[in-house]
């Protein structure tokens, strides 16, 4: 079972589109997108991803698979793949008080041994839910990004010459319901105070995903990019870009793009699982996206057709991904398997180019000799 209705439209399909022949409308292009953002784990998960990747033309993928899990999708993925140094997220919360010293010594000597089977970029994640895995654990603040321990595992990273990606906001609609307690959670805005402290601190390149966690508002992103040039965006989170990135007119977006040319660059989120591959025997496994390798192929697949739609085409009706951040917002008017209006904003050849091409492989192609 999945997250199906009673019509049985998957959440990942809920057009009933064929996402293998829909591909094959894009045009093919003379070089390989690059996705700087992604989840993958498991190597039978990987394998449907890889079927998903060339379906889609992309030629690269940088995934944060933890680090036991780094073999299994290389012998997959090969030269398709680079990685990203993670912390286990699954087990951080139990750790209790030794949270802190995981993500500070710890994490730089991983940091360290990781840069040693070549990988460059290290990821920070400081999403104003932290403050729920930090009480849970009883270590205030170890996930705050400019909190001693992390900046000595950062310190590490800039010394080794590594890309930091970081998350650090998360969309409006979760502000306006489940981090309404601003006490606990901060503001939107709240959120960016140590965020820019450490681009002050390290010369680094930084990475900000989920257009650096504020794509309702291109005017504060301007406004980051211009104070920092050290800062870059990636436009994961398919749900959240098509929402929000939809809103903007073409014009508008298009202004965006080609004023911070080179410095935002193509991402999905797409996160893969083994659990995705097989039918659900568990209370756990029935609350997986897919149960199956059609339906696995399906929830791949489905970010990547919404954001090259958005971004590449004029396609102008609702997303085939259910986004139930709707009906958290409006009960009333929307229910767990409706989407907002997908608003293709079709940029220019050479915009694109360099988007989904050229920005990765300017920052990131060059640590890689
Ligand atoms: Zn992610």
């Amino acid at each position: 079972m999945t997250d199906k209705s009673t019509t049985g439209q998957s959440s990942a399909n809920r057009l009933g589109l064929d996402y293998v022949a829909e591909a094959m409308r894009f045009p093919k292009r003379p070089y390989r997108i690059i996705d700087v953002h992604s989840h993958i784990v498991g190597g039978e998960a990987a394998k449907v991803y890889r079927r998903v990747a060339e379906t889609y033309g992309v030629g690269l993928t940088y995934s944060m698979t933890p680090r036991e899990g780094i073999d299994a999708v290389r012998a997959v993925l090969g030269d398709l793949v680079r990685f990203i140094v993670v912390p286990d997220f699954a087990k951080l919360a139990s750790l209790g008080p030794r949270l802190t010293k995981t993500l500070g010594e710890d994490y730089a000597r991983m940091i360290e041994e990781l840069h040693g089977e070549g990988v460059r970029i290290v990821k920070f994640w400081s999403a104003p839910r932290r403050r729920d895995l930090e009480e849970k654990a009883g270590a205030k603040d170890a996930l705050l990004l400019n909190a001693p321990h992390i900046l000595e595992s950062m310190s590490t990273a800039h010394q080794l010459g590594m890309v930091i990606m970081v998350h650090i906001g998360d969309p409006d609609t979760w502000f306006a319901t489940k981090y309404a307690d601003a006490g606990r959670y901060g503001t939107k805005l709240e959120q960016y105070e140590a965020f820019e402290d450490v681009l002050e601190r390290f010369d680094t390149p930084f990475v900000a995903a989920h257009m650096g966690g504020w794509p309702e508002d291109l005017t504060f992103l301007s406004g980051m990019l211009e104070r920092h040039d050290n800062l870059h965006l990636d436009t994961s989170a398919a749900k959240w870009m098509v929402r929000e990135l939809s809103k903007h007119s073409r014009d508008d977006l298009l202004a965006f793009f080609e004023r911070w040319r080179g410095r935002i660059m193509f991402g999905s989120d797409i996160v893969t699982s083994d659990k995705h591959l097989s039918a659900a025997t568990t209370d756990d496994e029935r609350t997986s996206l897919a149960s199956g390798d059609g339906e696995a192929f399906d929830l791949y697949a489905s970010r990547y057709w919404s954001l090259r739609t958005l971004f590449e085409t004029d396609y102008a009706g609702e997303s085939p991904i259910a986004d139930p951040d709707l009906a958290m917002v409006d009960p009333d008017r929307f229910g767990e398997m409706d989407a907002p209006m997908l608003a293709g904003k079709g940029l220019p050849e050479d915009v694109l180019k360099t988007f989904m091409h050229d920005a990765a492989d300017g920052l990131l192609g060059r640590l890689h000799g």
